[in-house]
């Protein structure tokens, strides 16, 4: 069980621990409005809140108060706390796509791919059977290669998102989802996320559903290869809302390339697999209110 709380948050008079479910801790501090937080500013991930915020999505992305230097002379992106109007919430952030890892990446990774001896002992950790019989007999792997690997260990590569952590309204929290995979698991851990106001999940489905309606009319998700990007799900007794967070690793698509993010990703296409891991969400929450 981790805990995971950066620091505390005070809105309406009241104070509440503020959740962090991914990233280094550090890269969030209270924000000096109520209601707000920062992060630790990267350009492109500014220029993707400056962005959303005319476009068709700005309901669903926290909304982006501009930019603030604190006193240790660091910038940070002012943001909307998402979790500011809830009580007690419980929250999952699951990363969307079929990889987190942008072209560039992969191609840089191919440049001069030397043997990592590190990259195949976390190889072995997690699977002792992945490497083949020649990476076992050099005790290494390449970084392409265990890039391309390290997204099949979860449901990253098969379904389109993965689970990155749950916190529940109680404290409890986990980020022990690396080697969550198939469906079952996912549904087995959903259903604990969801298991104190199993109504939710009719809620989380309609909203997914208008996220999906919305992006099919977004000028930015048309040009945008989104990477990295998660859905956080929020909820407490009475409400639940879902917004997209996470911009860092969200790229202009070059000029002649289009994506319908939903096509299987071949090196190169740029596709990212946003619409599969998407509709998988929405299928599974759906499968989850017929059994
Ligand atoms: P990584 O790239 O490793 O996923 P990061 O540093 O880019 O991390 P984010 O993914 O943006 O950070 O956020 C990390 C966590 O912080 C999220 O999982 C979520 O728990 C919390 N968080 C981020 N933005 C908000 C927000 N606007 N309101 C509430 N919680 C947020
Ligand atoms: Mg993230
Ligand atoms: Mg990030």
């Amino acid at each position: 069980i981790v805990q995971w709380t950066p620091f505390f948050q005070t809105y309406k008079k009241t104070r509440y621990p503020w959740v962090q479910l991914a990233g280094h801790q550090g890269n969030f501090k209270a924000g000096p409005e109520p209601g707000t937080i920062l992060k630790k500013l990267c350009p492109k991930e500014q220029m993707c809140f400056q962005v959303l915020m005319k476009d068709a999505l700005r309901p669903f992305v926290p909304e982006y108060k501009g930019y603030i230097t604190t006193d240790d002379g660091e910038l940070y992106l002012q943001l909307q706390d998402l979790l500011s109007e809830f009580s007690s919430p419980c929250v999952m952030d699951c990363k969307i796509g079929v990889r987190t890892y942008l072209e560039e990446e992969l191609a840089k990774a191919k440049e001069k791919p030397k043997l990592r001896k590190d990259m195949y002992e976390k190889m072995i950790q997690i699977d002792s059977n992945a490497p083949t019989e020649e990476e076992h007999r050099l005790k290494g792997v390449t970084k392409p290669r265990y890039m391309v690997w390290r997204e099949t260990i979860s449901s990253t590569a098969t379904l389109g998102f993965r689970i990155e952590g749950i916190r529940k309204s109680d404290g409890k929290s986990s980020k022990d989802f690396k080697t969550t995979k198939t469906k079952e698991q996912i549904i087995e851990a959903f259903r604990d996320f969801t298991d104190e106001f199993p109504d939710v999940i009719e809620k989380y489905i309609r909203r997914l559903q208008d996220i999906r309606n919305t992006l099919q009319v977004s000028k930015f998700f048309a040009t945008h290869e989104v990477i990295g990007s998660s859905l956080l799900f929020v909820h407490d007794q009475k409400n639940a809302g879902v917004w997209l967070i996470d911009f860092a690793k969200t790229v202009i698509l070059p000029s002649d390339v289009k994506i319908n993010h939903g096509s299987e990703w071949i090196v190169g296409n740029h596709e990212d697999g946003y619409l599969i891991g998407l509709n998988n969400l929405i299928d599974v929450f759906a499968e989850m209110t017929k059994i």
